[in-house]
Formats: structure tokens, sequence, C-alpha cells
């Protein structure tokens, strides 16, 4: 069953069964940013647009009011100044609360303004599909640590992996593909999380809605509690793109039956095609 028809029956099953529209596509229909009408064809072309290209504008995306692109660019700046005081593995692990702790002892970061503060706090608690992130919400306290006596940092990667299932799963798939396999990411707390998508905000002119499509707002990243990324030595940049799809590595990974994907091309969380993102919690 192609990704078209796996669409439309799943539409269709739903309608059947008197369940409406799956979730995930009345999620969309029922926000005003995107197409009205109930026309599903509609609904389905816009959002596979959407996520295809990723990059681009799209009409109904939602973006940061003007007037808070320059709070942006502080907190964004700040964070910035946070990982290179505290190092960029430690970035990973840091909280919420830590992060406030340290830059206010730090006269190279600086305290984070009760605006900026507040502006975080409003971020992590929007409700993300109102933007059209589609995904769950695995982390939902800001405050929320990670405990260090449960997570392992990877020799040479400069990331850490929680210990038990994402770690066994690594062992393994590193062991049947071979030490061209690289950690390319594991554990992200919510301010690595924070850095990460408010960084690709600033870059796309305050859209949260593109911001989205390839990067998980703080909270809704699986990162935060088990999966994932993997790429191919020397394959650089090009780990985190389409491309890495036709690498040796994930050739391997396929055959050897090891790959669930988080976000597949098919996905219904609003998110690009990640072939590098291996789904370890369910
Ligand atoms: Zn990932």
């Amino acid at each position: 069953m192609n990704r078209r028809q796996f669409i439309k029956y799943s539409v269709s099953m739903a309608c059947a069964l008197g369940l409406g529209m799956p979730g995930w596509l009345s999620a969309a229909s029922g926000s005003n940013r995107f197409p009205k009408g109930g026309d599903k064809d509609a609904l389905l072309a816009d959002y596979f647009e959407k996520i295809k290209n990723f990059n681009q504008v799209h009409p109904h995306d939602v973006f940061l009011p003007e007037g808070q692109r320059i709070l942006l660019h502080a907190v964004v700046m700040r964070l910035q100044r946070l990982e290179e005081s505290v190092g960029h593995a430690n970035f990973h692990l840091i909280s919420f609360d830590e992060a406030l702790q340290f830059a206010r002892q730090s006269t190279t970061v600086g305290p984070f303004s009760p605006a900026e503060t507040e502006f975080l706090e409003s971020v992590f608690y929007a409700a993300a599909k109102e933007y059209g992130f589609l995904g769950e919400k695995p982390v939902t306290t800001l405050t929320e640590t990670i405990p260090r006596d449960k997570i392992v940092r990877v020799p040479s990667t400069g990331n850490f992996l929680f210990k038990g299932m994402p770690e066994e799963v690594y062992m393994r798939i590193r062991t049947a593909v071979g030490e061209d396999l690289l950690l390319t990411s594991g554990i992200r707390g919510i301010v690595k999380q924070y850095a990460l998508f408010l960084h690709k905000v600033l870059g796309s002119d305050g859209n949260y809605s593109l911001a989205s499509r390839s990067l998980a707002p703080p909270g809704y990243s699986y990162h935060g509690i088990g999966d994932f990324d993997v790429g191919q030595l020397g394959y650089g940049a090009l780990n985190f793109t389409a491309q890495f799809a036709e690498t040796r590595v994930f050739r391997r990974l396929r055959e050897l039956g090891y790959l669930n994907l988080r976000y597949t091309r098919d996905n219904t969380f609003g998110v690009r095609f990640e072939p590098w993102h291996i789904q370890v919690v369910s």
C-alpha cells in the first residue's frame, strides 16, 4: 500500500467506523492555520506539501509577533553563550533551573531577564499543534532533570544515551553495522532543545511552523527520553538530510531489520522525513 492509499484507507476506515477523521488530521483541520472546508484531499495535499518542502514558507505558517523578535534574538544569543560556557557535552544535559542558575552566576552569559524567562515559559507551554507540530509531548515538565546515574557518555561522540534499552539498541546496531555507524545525537534535555528550536525560529524570521517541521519544540522531542540519531562516518551534515537514506549505514540497518524510524515519509506528526532518527521508546 503506498502512502496515498494508506492515508485514504485510514481516513475511510475511520469514517466508516464513525470515528471521524484520524486524530492527527482533525487536529490539523480544526485549527485556523489550515485550509477550511473539510475537503480531505485538499488537507492531505497541503499536509504532505508542507512536510516534503519543510524548509519553505507555506501560506498558513505561524510567526512570532514582530514585537518579540528582539527578545527571541536575545534568548538565542544567551543560550549560545551558555552552551560555550558549560561545554557542548554538558549542554545536552543541563536542566532549565540549572541553566537559569548558571546564567545568573556567569558574567559571560548574564542572567535571563524576567521577559526572557517568561518568553521561554510561553514557548514551552504553547500548544504546538496550533502551529503545525502534531506529535506527542513526552516531557511535560519544564524543570525536568536528567538523572546522571541513568545515563552513559558514548566515547568520542560528545553525546549521551540512557542506560537500558537506548544503550543496548545502540550497541547492538553498531556491532551489527560496523564502526562507520556514528551516534550523531543522543540525549537532549529541554535546554538543548530550546537552543536548537529557537535558533531555527530565529533563522526563519520567526516562523514557528517552518522550524517545527524539522525540529521538535522543547518538550516534544523523543531525544529527551531515549531516541537517538545515527550517521555515516565521513558524511558530515548530510547525515541530517534525506541523502542519509543512500548511505551504506542506512542500507545495512534496513537489511538487518533494525530500522524503526520515528519520522517516516508518511509520518503524521507534521515533521520532515528523518531516516537518521531511530525510534527507541514507543
Ligand atoms: Zn533525532
